[in-house]
């Protein structure tokens, strides 16, 4: 084989698999959108079958002959074509590693778990969803044990959304975290309390429609290519990069809920999006990571969304949909939708806060995974590390262990990304500013300069270097979770007067 003929049959690949893909994910998109609660077995079905032929394609004797060729001869090609080859293969050979019928039975299985995990949800009946999560934490082990045999297996889920993340670099991590931001949380907590009274009140779903759409021009998402659609849980997914959806649910009761959901997964919809056009059909043409993907979507929720500038930026639409807030003024919406205080439901939680939910879920999975935790005594585990970190009492498994869906699809080793992407996000604050007038795009009402920065530091490159490589490229540094500490202690000593 010569290696332009052995290019274009990898070209050709890489298009079939983002077609299954695109299919995959359709069905999934539809499952949580639009599709009739009975449908449930019919799509589980459906996406076995389409998840076999997946297998099948990217471990067939051509595939394997093709990236073998590929991968002794990838001295010869660019730069781009390494990496694509170089992932490829790992990929293969990971999968390669676990037996079809066991891999197909997995795909089953995690349909059957999250429609399991729905129902449980909403009748709050754990039981439910028990017997499930228990498959699901062994069937995840299995998996972990034939592809990455050599890592112990916590340590491999967290490679699987991080490539390079163990547990002793999460355990560093958490524990500045802990150290440094629960005295502080304390000290918040002591303090007289922000009113938010005005967040509350009866806001029509029709014109919190209009607020996602007018947020999602704020932020110059491209509607032509970016859609939007409710669920119970919001979401980002793309298919490619031209064709992007995000969720959100919204609440009548509470504007900002879903207001914040929209902005997060509109910040994934941009990094989603912006790929340079000759990584789209690759499988480089998406975010390398979990954790950059949250440094963009909770780059935008928090940095960008909960600051002075961008509220007051936003504030005359929200007076003009909401007649509630017409006598709110700017500072009163930016302390309110600032409010720290520890909640039960990590969506909806502050960004002071948050950790602590993302750091009992990092405990937590570890025990389970570690075995010193069984199914049977999670939600009381759930409930005492609330009470210890958070102070607060859960009152139903519903608004508890049953909130996320993450662990009924099997994504363990998941939520440490939410709070490092943070982290990352108030280091590439630090820096962008540097060369990027930030508030003075916010008052004059165009986030371009933002977008710039981003697409020019991490959006264009998409999967184009591991993570910690285009961090450090992007941030000219190592990355130092005291950026992180140093913007949290800043704001929130000031709004709390401490
Ligand atoms: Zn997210």
């Amino acid at each position: 084989m010569e290696i332009q003929e052995a290019l274009s049959k990898l070209d050709a690949l890489q298009r079939k698999m983002i077609a299954y893909n695109h299919a995959l994910g359709l069905i999934d998109y539809d499952g949580a959108t639009a599709a009739p609660a009975g449908a449930a077995a019919n799509r589980t079905e459906t996406l076995a079958l389409l998840s076999e032929e997946s297998y099948k394609l990217s471990t067939s004797p051509e595939t394997v002959e093709l990236l073998d060729f590929l991968h002794e001869n990838s001295a010869a090609l660019d730069e781009t074509h390494r990496r694509i080859v170089g992932n490829m293969y790992d990929e293969m050979n990971d999968m390669r590693r676990v037996p079809m019928a066991e891999y197909v039975e997995y795909q089953r299985l995690n349909a059957q778990s999250q429609d399991a995990w729905h129902q449980a949800k909403e009748k709050d009946d754990y039981a439910l969803f028990k017997p499930y999560l228990e498959k699901m934490i062994a069937a995840n082990r299995q998996l972990m044990r034939y592809m990455k045999p050599d890592l112990p297996t916590y340590d491999a889920l967290l490679d699987r959304y991080e490539k390079g993340l163990t547990r002793e670099r999460c355990d560093a991590f958490f524990d500045t975290v802990r150290q440094e931001l629960v005295p502080l949380i304390h000290a918040v907590n002591a303090a007289p309390q922000v009113d938010d009274s005005c967040l509350f009140g009866h806001f029509p779903i029709a014109e919190q429609r209009k607020l996602s759409d007018y947020l999602m021009d704020v932020m110059k998402l491209d509607r032509a290519h970016v859609g939007i659609a409710e669920t119970e849980h919001p979401f980002t997914t793309a298919f490619t990069k031209y064709d992007v959806r995000i969720t959100t649910h919204y609440h009548e009761n509470n504007f900002s809920y879903s207001m914040y959901s929209v902005i997060h997964e509109g910040g994934h919809a941009l990094y989603d999006a912006h790929p340079a056009d000759e990584l789209a059909y690759t499988v480089l043409g998406c975010g390398v990571s979990m954790s950059i993907h949250e440094s963009q979507s909770r780059f935008y929720e928090n940095i960008i969304g909960r600051s002075r500038g961008y509220i007051r930026l936003i504030a005359p639409k929200l007076r003009e949909l909401f007649p509630s807030l017409a006598e709110v003024s700017d500072e009163a919406l930016y302390r309110a939708l600032n409010k720290a205080m520890p909640s039960l439901v990590r969506t909806e939680a502050d960004e002071l806060t948050y950790c602590l939910h993302i750091l009992i879920r990092y405990e937590l999975e570890q025990k389970l995974f570690d075995g010193q935790l069984s199914v049977d005594d999670l939600p009381a585990e759930w409930n005492r590390l609330y009470r210890e970190y958070l102070g607060i009492e859960v009152p139903t498994d519903r608004e508890g262990v049953l909130q996320d869906m993450h662990w009924s699809g099997g994504l363990f080793g998941y939520f440490p990304s939410y709070a490092l992407g943070s982290a990352y996000g108030a280091q590439m604050l630090h820096v962008m500013k540097q060369t990027v007038d930030v508030d003075g795009a916010l008052a004059a009402g165009d986030l371009s300069p933002i977008n710039g920065w981003l697409e020019e530091h991490i959006w264009k490159y998409g999967g184009l270097y591991d993570p910690g490589v285009l961090l450090e490229k992007a941030l000219g540094a190592p990355f130092d979770p005291q950026y992180y500490v140093r913007y949290l202690r800043d704001k929130y000593t000031e709004l709390y007067g401490l």
